[in-house]
């Protein structure tokens, strides 16, 4: 079991298939992109079931989520999908995306087993798009959204950035758009993660003010808090339900002290939270011959560090070398 001093039982493994993306999302990219990780330094596919199978096998993971960087760029990632499925205990396996190739990729990977899918999209406006994402792209996150729909990868799950003077008054317009196909939408508050640092606590749209905009147009009701649980997404019931809307107000409303995660970056270390400011390298362990139990308690050492939360408000808190592309949001 992945447990830490604080009693936090890590059972959730994000896991980045590579730092490479094909937009350039301003939160998280500069428009030039970045260094990417030399080839020799990704795990390769086999080398990623390895380390996934001892999580499963070993140390009670039971959900898997393949993000990067953009995943549906790694080419092996069907059959990476397919090997994971076919763990057992089998994990619940979901895939977070920019949506760009999903219309090509949605029935493969739900043939492979894959259970859920969370796309990002942050406007229904083909020019924010640009500004925001720096590449004419929104034609092919609306296909690709559709075609996950169609494969069968329900809910689809829509993450939303908002960002103060580029797409903040889209709030209501992306809620509308998801009621009316069935989409799940959540919002995330921006947090200190771009590569640029250019994060500014005074320019982020706070969790209450996203609810406040939504409420001038919707009749939002808290859900159950109960089925929370360690989801970091607090949902309110939509105009009386069912449908539900999610606010992950991650910096203003930190779940810190229920996160269930662990994350494995594409160079293979072990990051016990997307704040933390040291990995632990099982890359080097598994190249130099480590055997899975050995392997198994390197990961669990890692997780036994986690420190209590991110410390965003904390006067001493830096934030991590890594942006959110390499660790895998
Ligand atoms: N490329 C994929 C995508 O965009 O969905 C997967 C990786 S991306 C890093 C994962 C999620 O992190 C996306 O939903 C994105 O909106 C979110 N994200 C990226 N940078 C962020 C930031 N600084 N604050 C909050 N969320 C961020
Ligand atoms: Fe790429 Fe996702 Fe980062 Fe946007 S948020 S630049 S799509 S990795």
């Amino acid at each position: 079991m992945l447990l830490d001093s604080f009693g936090r039982v890590a059972t959730d493994l994000r896991v980045s298939l590579t730092d490479r993306c094909n937009l350039r999302c301003t939160y998280c990219m500069p428009p030039e992109g970045l260094d990417w990780l030399p080839k020799p330094e990704l795990l390769t596919a086999d080398e990623i079931v390895r380390l996934v199978s001892i999580g499963v096998e070993r140390l009670g993971i039971t959900e898997v989520r393949y993000t990067g960087g953009e995943p549906l760029l790694r080419r092996e990632l069907v059959d990476i999908v397919g090997r994971t499925t076919a763990l057992h205990p089998r994990p619940q396996v979901s895939l977070t995306t920019n949506g760009i190739g999903l219309a090509r990729l949605a029935a493969p990977l739900a043939e492979a087993g894959l259970d859920r899918v969370n796309v990002s999209l942050d406007t229904l406006d083909a020019e924010v798009f640009v500004r925001l994402a720096h590449r004419d792209r929104l034609p092919d996150v609306l296909e690709g959204l559709s075609a996950a729909a169609g494969a069968g990868l329900v809910p689809v799950k829509i993450n939303s950035v908002l960002m103060r003077g580029i797409n903040e008054h889209e709030a209501a317009p992306l809620l509308r758009f998801s009621l009316e196909r069935g989409y799940e939408l959540r919002f995330i508050e921006q947090m200190p993660l771009d590569a640029q640092h250019g994060w500014r606590r005074e320019n982020m749209i706070t969790a209450d003010e996203i609810l406040e905009r939504l409420s001038a147009h919707f009749d939002l009701v808290a859900d159950d808090p109960v089925e929370r649980g360690s989801a970091p997404a607090e949902l309110f019931l939509v105009d009386g339900g069912p449908a539900r809307v999610g606010v992950i107000g991650s910096v203003t409303r930190p779940f810190c002290g229920a996160c269930d995660r662990v994350r494995l970056t594409a160079d293979g270390q072990i990051r016990n939270c997307l704040f933390a400011t040291e990995e632990s390298d099982l890359r080097t362990a598994m190249r130099s011959g480590a055997t899975d139990e050995e392997l198994a308690e390197r990961w669990t050492a890692a997780v036994r560090r986690k420190r209590p939360g991110h410390g965003i408000d904390d006067p001493t808190f830096l934030q991590p070398a890594r942006p959110m592309s390499a660790i895998g949001g």
